[in-house]
């Protein structure tokens, strides 16, 4: 695992380890001062480590004479559990043993090297050894095979010195976890009890046969189901087709409905309903404007209003509807109210809002509480809520949460909620990290897709795509904007704010009218924004993915991509965002060489989709594979890449 190797000259990244006092820097010679050589945040910088360069490492760790850097090298698959998430291991052991390590990333092995007192040296390179062999009886007990020589000197170096190994103290995790077994019993002991079944199956809906309910699923958006519960699977509950065979018992909910005016449920309502007020915890993949909100709210208003404690005595909210922006929280609220049911209060609690009256409406007292995760956070940690009482709780728009990086967040807040509750889960997209959050908190679940994983709701949109470089992108929007019909309704989509601001004051100075929507713009003016849009004041909307989410507009006509999205399913969600409701819609797409990545996945999509698929996309696909294998033969022949090594401190 190790590979002793001779002091070298020292290479030039470290982490400063802002946190730790024992390693004071000499201040005329912060590298911050020197105009020639930049400060530089690392990628994972923003957690609290800033990566500085210095001149000479040693020179900056307040210990006797110079000692020369104690070099070995670390089999590179180890590396991350020296590091840390943030680099936060390696701070820390610099921190405890008063030294500098810098880690220089390479392939078998990188190369560490420590700075400081020969005794402190040696006290880092024990830490850093427990570390990885903790890693290694972790992960690979069975098969410890060292492709690098190990060098018995290293280890008999941290033997010999017994107060080195005993300094790290052992921390015992079974009793930690006997420990969080037994207070999360004492936590949750005594609560009320939850009911959470309320179906009851209309004779029609138990009478369809499994040739009309596969029909059904097909003509509807395609929809598949599956229970993922694991062992003997459950049958998944047949679809409810008329309102009626949802929700024959509960007349307030069936008269709020024949009050919105609509017809029939949608696709992804048919399906959740019966399963979610089943008491069935519930994932369903589907984009905004499938009628998702409601296909947890109705059943979540049952589900509220017939617990065994009442409403009254609940001592806190009963539902929790965590959505990823201020938006889709304002919409989601709006639509709790407009089917309000039996008077049950809700609550809008979102960042940027105004945190005092959101306190005031929680002491007031509330039954649903919809919220962007880190304002709840915020009012938690600060005793403001009481999430005890939630026995529904919804992650409405999961993927975008993460995308985000709410899940701190979303780990605390469901700390607080009981376990036996019931949770409903949405997403636009079905990737790793949504699984991963899906299997944590939820139970047995039942998943429902709608349209979206087989992309058959984009067949109603003509998609064109335009091949072409950065430079060109604003002439192609620009001829575009001026060809536009009075009746066209369009949403740019950009990847950054900055380009939503340029690209909407160079549309503005040109006597365009634009509305943009990003994060940095004050909620007041994103809600007049979305408000001159969706009325059509304005009719050229240009926004960043995060801000357009939950976004609901029904007559856009084209989807303009400016920037493509960050990866395919985004794209297909983007597109989705025109020809809904029965109406055919367009989108355009520019994608230059920066996106040649996804060019072999769009033309899958395209495909399937029916639409037309550019030449310059199958070459650009092609040129991407071709350089790909390149590279990976490279690697393989251990030729260097072209690229100057990378430093990780
Ligand atoms: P959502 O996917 O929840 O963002 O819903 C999009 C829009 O569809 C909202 O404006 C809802 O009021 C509307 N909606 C919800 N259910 C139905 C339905 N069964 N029929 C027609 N419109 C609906």
């Amino acid at each position: 695992m190790f590979r002793q190797e001779a002091g070298s000259n020292a290479s030039r990244w470290f982490v400063d380890s802002q946190r730790s006092s024992a390693v004071p820097r000499a201040p005329e010679r912060r590298p911050a001062e020197e105009p020639n050589r930049r400060g530089r945040r690392g990628r994972r910088g923003g957690r609290g480590g800033e990566w500085r360069e210095l001149s000479d490492p040693s020179d900056y760790v307040a210990v006797g004479p110079r000692e020369p850097p104690l070099c070995f090298g670390l089999r590179s698959d180890l590396v991350g559990a020296v590091i840390g998430r943030g680099g936060s291991k390696v701070r820390d052991i610099q921190s405890i043993t008063n030294t500098k390590i810098q880690i220089t990333k390479g392939y078998p092995e990188a190369e560490v090297k420590i700075f400081g007192s020969k005794a402190m040296q040696t006290k880092a390179k024990a830490v850093i050894y427990n570390l990885v062999k903790r890693q290694e009886d972790n992960y690979h007990s069975e098969s410890r095979i060292d492709t690098v020589a190990f060098q018995p000197s290293v280890e008999s170096d941290i033997r010999k010195d017994n107060s080195i190994i005993e300094d790290q103290p052992l921390i015992d995790w079974d009793q930690i976890r006997e420990d969080a077994l037994k207070w999360e019993k004492e936590k949750w002991a005594n609560l009320p009890p939850i009911k959470k079944n309320f179906y009851i199956e209309s004779a029609t809906t138990s009478s369809m046969s499994q040739v009309q309910i596969d029909n059904w699923r097909k003509e509807n958006y395609n929809i598949m189901c599956d229970d993922l519960k694991d062992g003997e699977k459950r049958h998944i509950p047949n679809p409810t087709c008329k309102f009626e065979d949802a929700f024959q018992c509960y007349p307030e909910v069936m008269a709020n409905i024949i009050k919105a005016g609509f017809q029939r449920p949608t696709p992804i309502q048919s399906q959740a309903w019966p399963i979610v007020l089943q008491g069935i915890d519930l994932i369903g993949v589907a984009q905004t404007g499938t009628g998702k909100t409601l296909s947890y709210l109705m059943p979540g208003f049952i589900h509220l209003d017939s617990q065994p404690v009442a409403k009254g005595k609940r001592n806190g909210p009963g539902m929790l509807v965590l959505t990823p922006t201020r938006e889709l929280a304002l919409q989601v609220e709006a639509e709790c109210s407009k089917y309000s049911y039996k008077s049950l209060k809700s609550v809008c609690i979102y960042g940027g809002g105004d945190r005092d009256g959101q306190i005031q409406d929680l002491t007031k007292g509330v039954d649903i509480i919809i919220a962007t995760p880190g304002r709840l956070n915020d009012l938690q940690m600060n005793n403001f809520v009481n999430l005890k009482s939630i026995t529904y709780l919804v992650l409405d728009e999961a993927d975008k949460m993460l995308d985000m990086g709410f899940e701190p967040q979303i780990m605390k807040i469901l700390l607080d909620v009981r376990p036996d509750r019931q949770t409903i889960m949405t997403s636009a997209t079905w990737p790793h990290t949504v699984r991963r959050l899906a299997q944590s908190y939820l139970k047995e679940p039942m998943i429902v897709y709608v349209g979206t994983l087989d992309l058959v709701a984009v067949n109603t949109v003509k998609q064109n795509i335009i091949v072409t470089t950065e430079e060109e992108k604003r002439s192609h929007i620009q001829s575009f904007l001026e060809n536009m019909c009075p009746k066209d309704k369009v949403i740019v989509f950009v990847s950054r704010k900055a380009v939503a601001d340029h690209l909407s004051s160079d549309l503005i100075l040109r006597h365009i009218s634009v509305e943009s929507l990003h994060g940095n713009r004050e909620q007041s003016d994103r809600e007049k924004a979305l408000e001159n849009f969706k009325t059509g004041k304005v009719r050229i909307l240009i926004a960043t993915d995060l801000a357009s989410r939950g976004l609901d507009v029904h007559d856009i006509t084209h989807v303009y991509n400016y920037d493509f999205p960050r990866n395919i399913e985004e794209y297909v969600h983007r597109v989705g965002r025109t020809g809904r409701a029965g109406k055919t819609g367009v989108s355009i797409t520019l994608i230059t060489r920066n996106d040649w990545r996804v060019a072999t996945e769009l033309i899958n999509i395209l495909e399937r989709a029916n639409q037309n698929v550019p030449e310059d996309l199958v070459s650009m696909a092609e040129r991407y594979k071709a350089n790909k294998q390149k590279k990976e033969m490279e690697k393989k022949l251990g030729r260097p890449q072209g690229k100057p090594k990378k430093f990780y401190y």
